[in-house]
């Protein structure tokens, strides 16, 4: 089988370790749209701002599986697919497969800001966004946030620098809305930064150097969106197969058409945790679904069935979430000291998702619960912790 795979991020190469470490029988050609060996994306907004220019230390691939003789890397962008005939056309030339993975995750979106032209807005997805985002730095004071997510922390956390003055600009009413308010308020209460919640932006003023807002003028010599992302859906979206919202797959990570595949966080699938069809950025969603893909490539197809986990480094400060949850979820405290916090998202008494702060034994004991199946709230609050829960469900 001739396998070509869309996209050389954190799916399609968990898809190629998974594959070659099951002794997957064919070529896989890698369409690599970026001009850099496969690297993790999560420490470009974390340690990796602060403290190197080193793009190696990101690889993502080790050696002997980025050499691998089954693999061929074509170092361009795909323009478009023809399913039917298993075609992928680039400006090298137009490729023949037998089957296609779409591992082609998505783009930072940018507001308009009148005034300020759309190049001179930062966003963090690629390397090589992070590497301008460190060279314009020098003789910077002022720099402006726009969003009030997880990036906009870790990043207000990793450019910190007492030269600087961080603000956090938020349109909605809170900061960290994806989180328990109470974790919210204590991360809040760590950033490096002013958050500002409530903000609409009219304007760039050039003569001030400001941003001109509902809460009046923001000294800015620096700006960068944190706002999201959009699926790149274009090349599934041309044939058919997919639309703005994703690329639609069953529970194998297959799409309409038997010959199309599509993994990682551009895929649009059900997520069993949730019970609901939704789109998911992480990595722990890129590698899961890939390996769901793997097995099914490999010939002992396995559905979807993970619960999700996500982390995020904020300074010092680590948050890690094990499971999800809808935003209007309960929120109950389990555990709170200077410097950990655990809190519990539940549904009545249906806990959806536990986020730990500083505290990873708790959160991987979440993670082994969830895995087991149903968790309730009043077994939690009465152990204690989830640690001691986890325990008193072995004995
Ligand atoms: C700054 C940052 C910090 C993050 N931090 C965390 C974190 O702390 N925890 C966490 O769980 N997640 C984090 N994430 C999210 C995580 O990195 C992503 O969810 C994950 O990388 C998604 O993997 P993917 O393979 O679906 O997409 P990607 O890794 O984005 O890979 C998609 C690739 O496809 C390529 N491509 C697109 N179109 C084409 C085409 N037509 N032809 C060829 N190639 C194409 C793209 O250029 C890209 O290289 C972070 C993301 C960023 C950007």
């Amino acid at each position: 089988m001739r396998l070509g795979i869309v996209g050389a991020g954190q799916a399609a190469c968990t898809l190629i370790a998974e594959l070659i470490r099951g002794d997957f029988k064919g070529d896989i050609l890698v369409f690599n749209g970026e001009t850099h060996a496969p690297y993790q994306r999560p420490p470009l907004s974390k340690n990796w701002l602060k403290t190197s220019d080193d793009p190696t230390s990101l690889r993502l691939l080790p050696e002997p599986l980025e050499t691998h003789p089954s693999i061929q890397w074509i170092q361009t962008s795909v323009q478009s697919l023809s399913p039917d005939q298993g075609l992928v056309t680039t400006d090298q030339g137009t490729y023949s497969v037998d089957h296609l993975v779409l591992a082609t995750g998505t783009t930072a979106i940018k507001p308009s800001i009148p005034g300020l032209a759309s190049e001179s807005i930062h966003v963090i997805r690629t390397l090589d966004h992070a590497l301008r985002l460190k060279k314009s730095l020098e003789g910077v004071t002022n720099i402006t946030i726009i969003g009030a997510g997880f990036l906009a922390f870790e990043l207000a956390s990793s450019l910190a620098d007492p030269s600087r003055t961080i603000r956090i600009l938020a349109k909605g009413i809170r900061a960290l809305p994806q989180v328990a308010v109470k974790t919210a308020d204590r991360l809040v209460d760590q950033a490096p930064a002013s958050i500002r919640v409530g903000v609409e932006i009219e304007r760039f003023d050039e003569t001030t150097k400001a941003l001109v807002t509902n809460h009046g003028s923001i000294p800015t010599d620096l700006v960068i969106a944190a706002i999201g992302a959009q699926p790149n859906a274009e090349l599934a979206t041309a044939c058919g197969l997919g639309s703005s919202d994703g690329i639609p797959v069953d529970e194998f990570m297959q799409t309409a058409h038997p010959k199309v595949s599509a993994i990682g966080e551009v895929s649009l699938h059900h997520q069993p945790h949730l019970n609901r069809i939704q789109r998911i950025e992480s990595i722990s969603e890129a590698n899961d679904s890939a390996s769901v893909c793997a097995k099914r490539l490999l010939g002992h197809p396995e559905p979807f069935q993970t619960i999700p986990w996500f982390w995020s480094d904020q300074g010092d400060a680590k948050l890690q979430i094990a499971g999800l949850c809808d935003r209007t979820d309960e929120e109950t405290c389990l555990i709170e000291s200077e410097t950990e916090l655990v809190m519990i998202r539940h549904q009545g008494q249906r806990v959806t998702a536990i986020e730990a702060l500083n505290s990873a034994k708790e959160f991987m004991a979440a993670r082994r619960l969830l895995d087991q199946g149903d968790l309730a709230l009043d077994d939690l609050l009465q152990a204690g912790s989830v640690f001691a829960r986890l325990q008193s469900s072995r004995s």
